[in-house]
């Protein structure tokens, strides 16, 4: 069975987006993934089909109704797919849980929009929020796509070379080393000579000596959480 995301949002046109062209697309095309959309304003109740109401307690902007929302999540088949929020709030998307994601059998996936959604349908349908980094959009949607380009990229026979995944910035803790081709100059600037060497000891050792510099400089938090220094 191949991976299959269930993404409920206002917005179901924006689905597949990116994730219809390239190899994520192609891959698509030949059901190596599945994607499908449930637009949650058909969930709802009354006559004007509203989805959202005024924030209790006040202030600023809408919130998405439980109600609605619990019957668009209702009307997926309650199968083994962890069903995610995507949030601010939530727990910061790493590489790790992408990789688990792939491993599974899909996702469901909720896109806020608005203020947020009613904390009772985060607790009654045990939402997993999940959060692409600190800062606000205004809606889950693109969330959701990052969500799920990264989670995409990794299935099985996606990427033409299987092999490149896994040499990637994150998945040993480390930022990746800097990447070069040609031409041997550009602008004055020469590609490393240890890389045109043909010594691979040498350039591996190379990659891991400048992977660990450009961790310290720039994210000395990951070296604090890895786990295999
Ligand atoms: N008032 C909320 C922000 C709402 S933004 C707060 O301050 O926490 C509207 C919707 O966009 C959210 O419900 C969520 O689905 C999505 N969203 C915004 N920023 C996000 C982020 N960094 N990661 C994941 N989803 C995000």
């Amino acid at each position: 069975m191949s991976f299959h995301a269930t993404v409920l949002t206002l917005y179901p046109e924006m689905f597949p987006g990116h994730l219809g062209h390239s190899l994520a697309g192609r891959a698509l095309e030949r059901g190596d993934w599945r994607m499908t959309t449930v637009q949650i304003r058909d969930f709802a109740l009354d006559r004007h089909r509203s989805v959202d109401d005024t924030p209790a307690g006040g202030g600023a902007g809408m919130v998405l109704r439980p109600d609605v929302l619990a019957r668009a999540i209702d009307s997926v088949a309650d199968d083994s797919r962890p069903r995610l929020l995507m949030s601010p709030r939530g727990r910061p998307l790493t590489q790790a849980r992408v990789r688990e994601l792939a491993s599974g059998d899909g996702a469901v996936i909720v896109c806020g929009r608005f203020e947020g959604v009613d904390q009772r349908v985060i607790d009654a349908r045990q939402l997993e929020e999940v959060s692409i980094g600190d800062y606000i959009l205004s809606g889950g949607e693109p969330a959701a796509l990052i969500l799920l380009d990264a989670v995409v990229r990794i299935l099985p026979g996606v990427m033409g070379n299987d092999l490149s995944g896994l040499h990637e910035s994150f998945e040993d803790g480390l930022l990746e080393h800097p990447h070069y081709t040609r031409p041997q100059t550009f602008e004055e600037r020469e590609i490393p000579a240890v890389l045109t060497s043909g010594n691979h000891k040498a350039i591996d050792l190379w990659r891991q000596e400048e992977a660990l510099r450009l961790t310290r400089e720039r994210r000395p938090d990951l070296l604090v959480s890895r786990k295999n220094p």
